[in-house]
Formats: structure tokens, sequence, C-alpha cells
């Protein structure tokens, strides 16, 4: 019998945090800046030049540590992690080595019905570095050091996932706490969430773990997925074939499925790490903690239990509401406005849901007003639209936010209640289809199906479903 594999993961996930300047000097830290528009001398690496350290990474920092159960350091301070690299101007950077400012945390998962922890070992801040953008046709190689600087902590788990769902089962979920919190909007196509996958393969009922590589380049959770799958097979491989998996770091290339070495693992003595000298230790009071504490917003799982209490929406709905701020945000304010949870919640979950995977888009990137959703429900509740024009209206309110009021108005397109005008249609809707009328006659309830769609066809989908099915019955 063939052997059996189980797979070993465990992950390196830098997050660059929301603060509105970098960790140790007051550039600001905003994407997408012309090149090397947000730099001075302390990022550039200027000799001369001193970092100073900025309070709010080291609160978003120990909010996250708070909320994934990790324990706080009371005393941390930065270490120097020496490399030259043209994006790091400086020729080190500046990290935690020893006293990372948490540990020993866990976030809970679920795939399917089974839930499991994923320990945390540690979490460190540390300062991003800068881009080379490589010019192929000019064979040259440009750097910009916005992103020099930028903070970013670095939470790394235990290899405690098993496949590729646990994987982004565990993603998911941080990201869901950290946007949560507000320390990052965790956006892996513009890097502001990177993870690295260390992965081992092992004989099923083994207890020793098998030697691992290191994945980098992942930038969605498609090609995570896909780089689980296509390096567990690599591993086994080679394993079958009695030769050995190097230690290595190595590069995935979502295109070809495969990963290519990139260089042999370092380890921590050939970066020469020693304590930094420009910055002092951090001392973090109970106090402080508390302080942070006090200010920790309401996370999913408690969002849920309230939900239960306050709304009467299915579970399933309010876990997929709920696995969303922005959604859940978007919710509660137009719940609270129209006071029709239940139908907010469908908007949600039906048409919302369905635009954001037809627009490939993220629910952090939904940008119409709560207002607007809650005004369309009172539109269809008054029966003043239909739900086809609804459906119709609410398409605009998500691309473009407008006001359905004024659209309705505008296009015309509230629903027709006029009998008279109801009835000259139908009359000529029964003359034209003497074929649809006399299978009704005969029994064919189906055939009033047409002469109804017809009807909604001739008023634009504007009449009244109700109102058409019920004259058509008499008028027939
Ligand atoms: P280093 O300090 O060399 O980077 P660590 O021991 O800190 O290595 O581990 C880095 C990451 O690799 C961690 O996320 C850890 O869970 C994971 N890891 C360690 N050993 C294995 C293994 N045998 N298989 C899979 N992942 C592993
Ligand atoms: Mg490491
Ligand atoms: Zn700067």
């Amino acid at each position: 019998m063939a052997k059996q594999y189980e797979t070993v993961i465990g992950l390196e996930v830098h997050v660059e945090l929301a603060t509105k300047t970098k960790i140790f000097c007051s550039c600001s830290t905003e994407f997408g800046g012309a090149p090397n528009t947000h730099t001075c001398p302390v990022c550039t690496g200027m000799p001369g030049s001193l970092p100073v350290l900025n309070k709010q990474v080291v609160e978003y920092a120990v909010a996250i540590g708070l909320a994934t159960d990790c324990e706080i350091t009371r005393v941390c301070k930065f270490d120097r992690k020496n490399y030259f690299y043209p994006d790091n101007p400086q020729n080190y950077q500046i990290s935690q080595l020893y006293l990372p400012i948490a540990r020993n945390g866990y976030v809970e998962i679920e795939v399917g019905d089974t839930k499991k922890r994923v320990r945390i070992h540690e979490m460190h801040m540390e300062e991003d570095a800068g881009k080379l953008i490589h010019d192929e046709w000019d064979d040259t190689s440009l750097v910009d050091y916005n992103r020099s600087g930028v903070p970013l902590v670095e939470i790394v788990s235990e290899p405690d996932m098993r496949s590729a769902d646990e994987v982004i089962a565990y993603l998911e979920k941080l990201r869901m706490i950290i946007q949560y919190l507000g320390a990052s909007d965790c956006k892996l196509q513009e890097g502001s969430m990177r993870a690295d996958v260390n992965l081992s393969v092992r004989e099923a009922g083994t207890k020793e773990f098998g030697t691992r590589t290191e994945m980098k380049n992942l930038n969605s959770f498609k090609a995570i997925a896909r780089a689980v799958e296509g390096e567990r097979e690599r591993q086994i491989e080679l394993l079958e074939a009695g030769k050995a998996v190097v230690q290595e770091t190595r590069r995935w290339d979502d295109n070809k499925e495969f990963s290519y070495a990139m260089r042999s693992k370092e380890d921590a003595q050939d970066y020469r790490y020693f304590p930094e000298p420009d910055l002092v230790p951090i001392i973090i009071e109970d106090e402080w903690i508390e302080k942070i504490r006090s200010r920790q917003p309401e996370l999913q799982t408690e969002k849920l239990k309230r939900y239960r209490k306050e709304f009467d929406i299915p579970e399933y709905d309010a876990k997929i509401i709920t696995g969303s701020k922005s959604m859940a945000d978007i919710f509660e304010a137009a719940a609270a406005i129209c006071g029709k949870p239940k139908k907010v919640s469908n908007w949600l979950m039906v048409e919302t849901l369905r635009l954001l995977k037809d627009h490939n888009m993220e629910p952090e990137e939904i940008s119409f007003a709560p207002e607007n959703l809650a005004k369309l429900v009172d539109l269809t509740e008054a029966g003043i639209i239909n739900n086809s024009v609804a459906k119709e209206v609410f398409e605009k309110i998500f691309l473009e936010n407008i006001d359905p009021r004024v659209y309705v108005e505008e296009h015309g397109l509230k629903t027709v209640n006029d009998e008279g005008a109801l009835e000259e249609v139908l009359k000529k809707v029964i003359a034209d289809n003497p074929q649809a009328v006399e299978d009704y006659r005969g029994g064919k309830e189906k055939a009033l199906g047409a002469l109804v769609g017809q009807t909604m066809k001739a008023m634009r989908g504007k009449a009244n479903p109700g109102m058409v099915n019920q004259k058509l019955r008499e008028m027939i």
C-alpha cells in the first residue's frame, strides 16, 4: 500500500499597521505616492539620523496581541538585523529578536464542523523595506523608499496547520481580527498582509516533523492554497524517490504552479543581530495595557452573540455578516434606520454577495451608504417599487451609491397601481394570446404565468405582480 503523508504548516504573517506615519519618523505611510516623496533622512538611512518610536505602533501591536490571547512582554526592545540589499538603505532592519512584544497566543479556526486552535508562537514589531522596481526593457532597477520604515508586525504561528483549508481559515481569522481592531486593512493584493508558508510532510502517524521549506511571493488566498498543494506534492515525490527535502527558501510561481529555490535557509546568526543602540527599551505598564484593552472594539465572537439576541436573522447569515467589519457596520446602520433587520440582511446575503463576486471585490471595498440601502427597503416595503425594479436599483446603489428615492423618481420606476391603466394592457394581452387563454381555461395553471410575464413586459416591469395576477384571473 502506498504510504500516507501528513502536511505540517506554520505561517509567518507580516501585517502593515494603519498608522498615519512611519514607525521611526514622521513620513506618511500612504500607499501609492510618487516614488521617494514619502521619505526623509531617517527612512533613507542617512548617517547621523536617529529613529524615534511611533507610540501608535506599540498600541496596535498590543491590541492585536490581546485579541489573540497573547502574553504581552512588559519590557521589550528592538534589535538590529544586519544585511545588505538595495531596498534597505541602512544595511540593517530594526526588528525584535530576543524580546518580541507578544508571545504564546492562539486563534480559533473552524473548518467544516471542526474547531481547532492555531497557536501563535510570537509577534514582533519591525520596519518594512523599500521597493525595487525592475525595468527589464531598460535593464535597470530603480528603488522607491516610500515603503521604507512603514510599521509591520510579524505574527509567527506554531506548525499547527495540516491543510490548505486550515491555512486559509487561519489567515481569514487573523485578517478579521486585525480589521475589526482597525490596526490594518490587511489587503493581500496591495501587500499590507503577506504570508510566508513553512511546510513539511511526514509519514502519517509519525511524531517527528519532516524538513521544511519556506515559500514566499504569495499574494492571494487562492495562490496560497495552490502553493500548499504544489509544495506538498513536490516534497512527497522527493521522499518517494529516496531523496531528501532541503531546508530552503523557495519562491512560488503561481502561473507555473511550482516553487523555485531562492536561497538556502539563513538563520539568526547570519544576521549578526544585536540590541538596537539608538532606541531605549519599551516598558509596558499595566495601566497602559488596561487602557488599550478598554478601547478594544466588540470583536466578531461577541458581535455574533449580540446578533443572536437582538436580531431575528439566521445563524448562517449572522456569521457571514459579522465575518467582515464593514458588512457588520453597514448592516447595523441600515437596520437602525429602517428598523427591518431581516430585509437588510437579505439584501446583504443575496444581492451584495453576488455583486461582490461578480466584481471580484472584497466586502471592505463596499462603498455605498447604509442610508441608501435603508431607503430601498422602505420603498419596497411600501410597495412603491416591485422586487425586480428593486434589484435593478440596488445594483445602482452598490455601484454608484445613488439615492434610490431620487433615482426611482427620475427614472419613473414606481409600480403602477392604477387599475384602469392595467386593465387596458390586460385586454390587449388577452386578445394577443388566445392560445394561452384557452389553455388556462382548460385547467393549465402554468399558462397564467406566461400571461403575467407578457403583461409585466408590456408595463416595463413596473406593474404590481400580485395585482396583475388577480386581475387576470378575474378577466379571463
Ligand atoms: P526560523 O526562526 O528559522 O524562521 P522558526 O522555528 O521560527 O524558524 O519557524 C518559522 C516558522 O516555521 C514558524 O511558523 C513555524 O511554525 C514553522 N515551522 C517550524 N518547523 C516546521 C516544520 N517542520 N514544518 C512546518 N513548519 C514548520
Ligand atoms: Mg523566521
Ligand atoms: Zn522618513
